[in-house]
């Protein structure tokens, strides 16, 4: 009963969401009256496997910190423009692993992006194309120095970390919190026990209602003086299911539950939306539902849309598209708001 009134409002809230935005974009006629949600923050941790991928939502302004492994770039943008965003007002590159910015090059190509936060450190291979890439689409870039701050729409960001120039990627990540209200969330990337320690030592306000659990919790990171400072009542970890790294170790677990912390987990449950209205968060599970408008799934697509034609058809279209050619939706909504066109012979 309490599940199904949560996943109602999860269901409202994307409705809501999307309606804003198409009035926003201009992309849907007719919805002109679609007033704003005022007063409302949302956080997608969107499911990318072993993987990290934030999508932050407040009075219409959208900013995603990370950017998954490259092959999730599909699924990032198709989430983002099933609910009608075409802007991100920041992304946050934490640091360059590909896990973290996999899928960068192709929505920052995907969609209008006012500005990347990202340290002065991607030199070759896929760090070294997204910076190039970052400097011919003629995107600003700033390096957060700890303390710095920011705006979206209703939220404040604060950037925390990192404090040192470490040796270690996974320790430079940058670090933040976002303030909705009373409602506050903390991102450390992949940053470990010891840039934890520095963040407290320098006296950073690390307290927070939610936390993104650390190295999509790994006993390395999330550190018991680090909870104990930040006391989130909320952990989301994003990992995939049965990953190599056994991601969340058991410790970090055991400490998420002595602290009395509530965890919830890409890898068990899918995408996890969390909804702030200034003074408390209602968690809503995305992803694995039914009703949710898109897959990564080709075996349990509704819809299977061509993304050079950008015709969506019937799974049983005799017209379909080369597997690599292929996009996949749950319903045809998603596709429509995608972009594309009903097929003419299939008739969806
Ligand atoms: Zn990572
Ligand atoms: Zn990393």
């Amino acid at each position: 009963m309490v599940i199904n009134k949560k996943k109602l409002i999860a269901v409202c809230f994307i409705m809501v969401f999307s309606m804003i935005f198409a009035a926003c974009s201009g992309a849907e006629e007719g919805s002109s009256t679609a007033l704003p949600a005022d007063g409302e923050m949302a956080a997608h941790f969107i499911d990318v496997g072993q993987a990290d991928c934030t999508l932050v939502i407040s009075e219409g302004e959208a900013m995603l910190i990370d950017a998954g492994n490259q092959p999730d770039d599909d699924l990032i943008i198709s989430y983002l423009e099933s609910l009608g965003i075409d802007e991100l007002k920041y992304i946050v590159f934490t640091h360059p692993h590909e896990d973290h910015i996999g899928s960068g090059e192709a929505i920052i190509n995907a969609f209008d992006v006012d500005k990347i936060f990202m340290l002065d450190e991607y030199d070759d291979g896929i760090e070294g194309y997204l910076r190039e890439e970052i400097e011919y689409l003629d995107i600003e870039t700033e390096a957060p120095y700890p303390g710095d701050t920011a705006q979206l729409g209703e939220c404040r960001i604060e950037f925390l970390g990192p404090i040192y120039d470490y040796d270690d990627a996974n320790d430079d990540s940058i670090c933040l919190k976002i303030t909705h209200g009373e409602n506050s969330m903390l991102f450390t990337g992949d940053a470990g026990s010891r840039p934890e320690r520095d963040m407290i030592d320098e006296g950073m306000d690390l307290e927070a209602d939610l936390f993104h659990a650390g190295h999509h919790g790994s006993s390395t990171s999330n550190s018991y003086y680090f909870l104990r400072e930040s006391n989130p009542r909320y952990a989301v970890i994003s990992c995939e299911k049965d990953n190599m790294y056994g991601h969340p170790h058991e410790e970090t677990l055991s400490r998420f539950n002595d602290l009395g912390a509530e965890v919830f987990r890409t890898d068990a449950q899918g995408t996890i939306i969390a909804v702030s209205d200034g003074k408390a968060f209602t968690f809503n599970e995305e992803g694995k539902k039914a009703d949710r408008p898109y897959t990564e799934d080709p075996e349990e697509a509704k819809y299977i849309g061509n993304v050079n034609s950008k015709k969506y058809h019937e799974p049983s279209c005799s017209g379909l598209p080369q597997e690599e050619n292929r996009s996949y939706f749950m319903t045809k909504d998603a596709a429509e708001k995608a972009g594309y066109d009903p097929c003419g012979n299939c008739r969806p």
